[in-house]
């Protein structure tokens, strides 16, 4: 069986800046595994510009922010192979994969990186009341057919959930020339970043309906229509509050989610609120040499901090691969009152990089002149004045390592804040 030192299993901006960092650090016996026909993962559909401002001071596409990665692969000379699925991976870390020109193989991986990426929620995980009819798809297939088969779904369009690519379709539909009726999210708050709440919506006059819902999608062989109504604070249609709408599409942002079966396969502890594995600071998952980076870790809404991340995890694998190991306990990351998650879970401080140990976090709810404590075995050691929170945006704090005067416990962080909303 061909042993390589690292194999990188998806081909999007995770697994390329994470093969980079790897080859960077002397380890050069790479190999990328990618399912889709080209190297770029998702970055390649979405064509409005936005990505790169943390990683290059430039205002990038997504295909011209993913070809950087893709350039440094091909002058690295890093191996990789497109078309090819992964099946399974095994504790062993043996990889079954397939395609048309070598069949079905199994490789080992003295160090695997997950870079998987995340999938769309679809009509069935949401329940949407009302007829089956064609024409209701995710915001990103409809990105899909639109930016790479050029075709335009539907031209009176409504969109359900306010999430960052809804919002971005929103915008892309009306420049196509459809007419976008409107964006609905069952929440008094939006899902999506707020620059694309500007950009997208209030720039073109498309309404946001906060804390209203779809309560019944009309039609047989296609959409023909919609009810919306509000929702009260537990999330319940209001009576009396019917608006009919007339549609051809009804595009659907309502979260993603973390592509982990091959994870479980592996028997690797997930997270129930991030649905990634639990890592520790190199981005470790629990089980020994398998790191995990990008969406399939944890949800991001900028590509840069995902690049950011696989190069930590790059930097994890090749010290791994060094045969550097913890020599202590670890530090349990938890999340207090308001926050949902924090990434990493486990922090071994004789292994974190540089002064400061570093985390990212949501928030549960929407708060208001606010502060991000952060507790060490209940001992405030820090906290950050934050104006804004929001579950949208993921924060990332900056802890100094010297504040950190201990081998385990737990390490929390909680919301203090004068206004919820
Ligand atoms: C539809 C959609 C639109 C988005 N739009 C934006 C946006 O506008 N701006 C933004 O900053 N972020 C956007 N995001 C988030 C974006 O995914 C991340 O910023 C970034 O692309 C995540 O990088 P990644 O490498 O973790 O995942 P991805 O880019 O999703 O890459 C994962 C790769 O793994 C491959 N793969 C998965 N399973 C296997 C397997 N079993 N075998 C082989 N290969 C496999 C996939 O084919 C894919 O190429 C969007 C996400 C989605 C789903």
């Amino acid at each position: 069986m061909r042993e390589y030192e690292a194999i990188i299993i998806g081909g999007g901006p995770a697994g390329l800046a994470a093969a980079v960092e790897i080859h960077n650090e002397g380890v050069t016996d790479i190999l990328i595994l990618e399912r889709d026909i080209q190297l770029g993962g998702i970055l390649q559909q979405c064509i409005h510009n936005g990505f790169g401002l943390h990683e290059f001071k430039e205002e990038l596409t997504g295909p011209e922010y993913a070809q950087r990665f893709i350039d440094k692969v091909n002058e690295l000379k890093i191996s990789y192979k497109v078309n090819t699925m992964v099946l399974d991976i095994t504790k062993e870390k043996e990889v079954h994969m397939i395609n048309s020109e070598d069949g079905y193989q199994v490789i080992k991986g003295k160090a695997i990186v997950l870079a998987m990426g995340c999938r769309e929620r679809t009509s069935g995980s949401i329940s949407l009341p009302g007829t089956r009819p064609a024409g209701v798809i995710t915001a990103g297939t409809a990105q899909y057919y639109l930016n790479m088969k050029g075709y335009l779904v539907g031209k009176k369009v409504f969109i359900l959930g306010s999430g960052d690519i809804g919002l971005i379709m929103a915008r892309r539909m009306t420049l196509e020339g459809a007419e976008v009726l409107g964006v609905a999210e069952i929440l008094p708050y939006s899902g999506g970043l707020t620059r694309n709440i500007v950009q997208c919506l209030q720039d073109f006059d498309i309404p946001l309906y906060l804390s209203h819902t779809v309560a019944e999608v009309k039609g047989r062989g296609r959409i023909e229509g919609l009810t919306l109504m509000e929702v009260d604070e537990d999330r319940r249609p209001i009576l009396g509050t019917k608006q009919e709408f007339e549609v051809d599409a009804l595009l659907l942002s309502v979260g993603l989610i973390p592509d982990n079966e091959l994870s479980e396969k592996a028997d690797i502890e997930l997270h129930r609120r991030t649905n990634g594995p639990v890592v520790n600071e190199k981005m470790e998952t629990s089980v020994e040499g398998i790191f995990a980076c990008g969406n399939v870790l944890h949800v991001h809404d900028l590509v840069d901090f995902v690049s950011a991340e696989s190069r930590r995890a790059g930097r994890g694998v090749v010290r791994y691969l060094h045969g550097e190991r913890a020599k202590t306990e670890g530090i349990n990351t938890v999340n207090g009152q308001g926050v949902s998650y924090v990434v990493p879970q486990m922090l071994h401080m004789d292994q974190v990089e540089g002064k400061f140990a570093e985390v990212f976090l949501r928030t549960t709810s929407v708060f208001r002149d606010a502060r991000l404590v952060v507790k060490l075995n209940g001992q405030e050691i820090k906290s950050f004045r934050k104006p804004h929170l929001a579950p949208a945006e993921m924060e990332h704090l900056k802890i100094d390592k010297s504040l950190i005067d201990t081998q385990k416990g737990e390490l929390s962080v909680e919301v203090t804040a004068k206004e919820v909303q």
